[in-house]
């Protein structure tokens, strides 16, 4: 019994030891790249809770390796404009900025920071009284939506665009529910869809039935680093490689158009 206690703290080391070489096998040559900010709202409803927590989550296993720094919060309120223009971008899980933070965050924006917006992120009508927000998602408020939560089919605008790379031209997506704008963000010039609801899956809903119209489901504004994604309700969204390959694309998508320089560069 002495021998085994003394065998103990060699076993220790061994681990110990064991656990290091795999760690560094695993770290990124240069270190972080880039530092990105999640922002999210527990306050918000159930369903969109839950895609945020996984969210950030799936961020953070991105991370493994050092390649990148993710922080999250509930809110941009305490940071200054030098400190928020240190993330290249602000991932936006389920809220939009709060009141106080929406001077700052047109600053941010303005000056080049990045956005990538999910599901109720751009979520706006006429009580939110934000008009640089709406010309900022395109021009369009609220419309209606889908319900339940439910997989639709999706179509790609364009095959050939980097946040779309090495996706199916049309694929089914996991359940969410999706918000149709108006007006409808395409015919905006500075906007531009790179995928859609496809018009097969109307009359769309079983409670809330959506009958037909345009439905952008990615798009970005041209004048601003920035995308959005309409799906990110409930909890299985990242149950599907498709979809996450797209957040994935979109992401690095973002951050490769850093006017601080591309983070991917050799
Ligand atoms: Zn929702």
């Amino acid at each position: 019994m002495k021998h085994l206690l003394a065998l103990i703290p060699i076993l220790a080391i061994l681990v110990a030891c064991g656990e290091r070489s795999y760690r560094e096998a695993n770290y990124a040559k240069d270190g972080p790249r880039f530092k990105a900010l999640l922002l999210y709202d527990d306050g918000a409803e159930l369903a969109h809770v839950q895609f945020a927590h996984q969210a950030i989550g799936f961020f953070r296993k991105l991370t493994v390796g050092e390649g990148f720094v993710v922080d999250s919060t509930q809110s941009l309120s305490g940071y200054s404009l030098d400190q928020l223009k240190e993330y290249s971008v602000i991932v936006a899980l389920n809220a939009a900025p709060s009141k106080d933070a929406r001077p700052l965050f047109e600053e941010y924006m303005e000056s080049g920071g990045g956005w990538l917006g999910f599901h109720a992120s751009a979520y706006n009508d006429a009580r939110t009284d934000w008009p640089w927000f709406v010309k900022f998602l395109g021009g369009g408020v609220f419309k209606c939506n889908n319900w339940p939560p439910q997989p639709a089919l999706l179509e790609l605008d364009r095959s050939d665009h980097p946040v779309t790379k090495n996706l199916p031209v049309s694929y089914v997506c996991p359940a969410s529910e999706f918000y149709q704008w108006s007006p409808e963000p395409r015919k905006n010039p500075d906007i531009e869809v790179l995928v859609t609801l496809s018009a097969k899956n109307y009359p769309f809903g079983l409670k809330d039935i959506v009958y037909g119209g345009d439905f952008p489901v990615v798009w970005t504004n041209r004048n601003y680093r920035m995308l959005y994604i309409n799906m990110g309700h409930g909890d299985e969204q990242f149950t599907d490689s498709t979809e996450k390959l797209l957040f994935i694309n979109a992401f690095r998508w973002l951050l490769e158009n850093d006017p601080a320089g591309n983070p991917f560069d050799k």
